[in-house]
């Protein structure tokens, strides 16, 4: 079946839109970028303004008019008037927002269970709704058995997709116009390791470089232990986003044993010196578990110490709470939550400290962005907002709506969490 997938209104709705498509794709229907193609249509509606509503509306007459199949609308107009969105041409099926995580299930008349296995990562749609970075899974499970996950258990083992599969998800996403490819996974740097023939991450990277002419390639997550030294010989491509996310989760040596965490302070700061004698400038950014069962003020103390001694580009803090089935949930020495919140709040601002000192000694220079949205804001005067290789969130003001496009910009200033610049090519 062709399926044409159509959205007005938030972010939350165009991601809803993409989950569909993971699943119409994963059960073998194809998307299509126009109405006039499509066997069934879904259109996600939005009641934010009446603008809004009236443009969902519109926009369901259209495709009625162009479509010979039939229409599913679901979304928070069609919630709130129901009889108005089913009295409309050629709807055949209203699913109100509660009900829409099962829409596609329904449609397909498949248990919703198969789906909630299904990848989590995105791809670009055809049509209209192209985005400027694709998301692509070419990893799931994991290996490790760090006490505190439940993802792994979730999970099972790790399973990399095929160097060919990649390459054409690679080719797929530029076809639809992803300027920027990250590269995700649930243990992404496990790749290619349970391969009869066992390949490692940097032989992916390496290929997708040489293969394809995407023009950014960025890596979501890796675990510190996954990189091999060959790894960083990778940054000699310039395409390749100097950016590193590797998740430390304590800088107490104490605490990351009782994690069974595969690293070390020691080992970590190793790593983190290879990757900016290899970038200098490298974003590495991390995340960190606060009041982990058994983590007394002095092993708080040395992980917040750790943290402000590595600078890194910022980093995301979680407070632990004990997730059933885990062995951390039966250690000895569950921290108060009152304690945990206060640790919380300290290291985080430890990290927008950095955050803000990373991103600070990029003002006054020239940095290439691509723009990831471009709103109106007066007559002929786009917002735009982008990011840099190095994950720098990015402002300038345009006579030109240029999404999904790169820009040089000077940067100019630090407002909260983003850089403010000029365009200046
Ligand atoms: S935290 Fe990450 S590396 Fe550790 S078990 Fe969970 S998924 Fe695997």
């Amino acid at each position: 079946m062709k399926v044409f997938l159509d959205s007005i209104g938030c972010r939350l709705n165009q991601s809803e839109i993409e989950k569909f498509a993971q699943q119409f794709r994963a059960a073998g229907h194809t998307l299509v970028a126009s109405a006039a193609e499509a066997d069934l249509v879904v259109v996600n509606t939005c009641t934010v303004t009446a603008k809004a509503a009236s443009d969902s509306r519109q926009r369901v007459r259209q495709a009625a008019r162009q479509t010979q199949g039939k229409i599913i609308i679901t979304g928070c107009w069609a919630t709130l008037e129901p009889e108005a969105a089913l009295a409309l041409p050629k709807v055949e099926r209203v699913v109100a927002n509660p009900e829409k995580d099962g829409l596609v299930a329904s449609a397909l008349g498949r248990p919703l269970e198969l789906f909630d296995l299904e990848p989590l990562a995105r791809e670009p749609l055809p049509g209209i709704h192209r985005r400027t970075r694709a998301f692509l899974k070419v990893q799931d499970g994991c290996d490790n058995h760090c006490t505190f996950c439940i993802t792994r258990i979730a999970r099972g083992k790790s399973r990399s997709r095929s160097i060919a599969e990649v390459l054409s998800d690679v080719r797929a996403a530029q076809a639809g116009g992803a300027q920027e490819i990250v590269l995700t996974g649930v243990q992404l740097g496990a790749w290619g390791q349970d391969f009869a023939s066992p390949l490692r991450l940097h032989d992916l990277v390496k290929t997708i470089l040489a293969e394809s002419d995407v023009a950014r390639l960025r890596l979501s997550s890796l675990e510190p232990w996954d990189l091999d030294e060959r790894f960083f010989s990778l940054w000699a491509d310039e395409r390749l986003c100097r950016h590193l996310h590797l998740p430390l989760q304590s800088g107490s040596a104490a605490t990351l044993r009782r994690m069974a965490r595969k690293t070390t302070p020691r080992a970590f700061r190793a790593l983190v010196e290879q990757a900016r004698s290899a970038a200098p400038e490298m974003a590495i950014t991390t995340d960190l578990i606060v009041g982990f069962p058994g983590e007394d003020e002095s092993e708080f103390q040395e992980s917040l110490e750790y943290v402000k001694s590595v600078q890194f580009a910022g980093g995301h803090v979680f407070s632990y709470s004990p997730r059933p089935g885990t062995p951390a949930e039966r250690l000895p020495g569950q921290v108060a939550p009152g304690v945990i919140r206060q640790r919380n709040a300290q290291m985080r601002a430890v990290f927008e400290e950095e955050a803000r000192r990373y991103a600070s000694a990029f003002i006054g220079r020239e940095v290439q962005v691509l723009w990831e949205s471009a709103a109106q804001v007066g007559d002929g005067e786009w917002e735009l907002h982008g990011l840099t290789d190095t994950y720098l969130h990015i402002c300038a003001r345009s006579d030109r709506a240029l999404w999904n496009q790169f820009s040089r910009v000077k940067v100019e200033a630090l407002e909260g969490d983003e850089l403010t610049g000029r365009v200046v090519g």
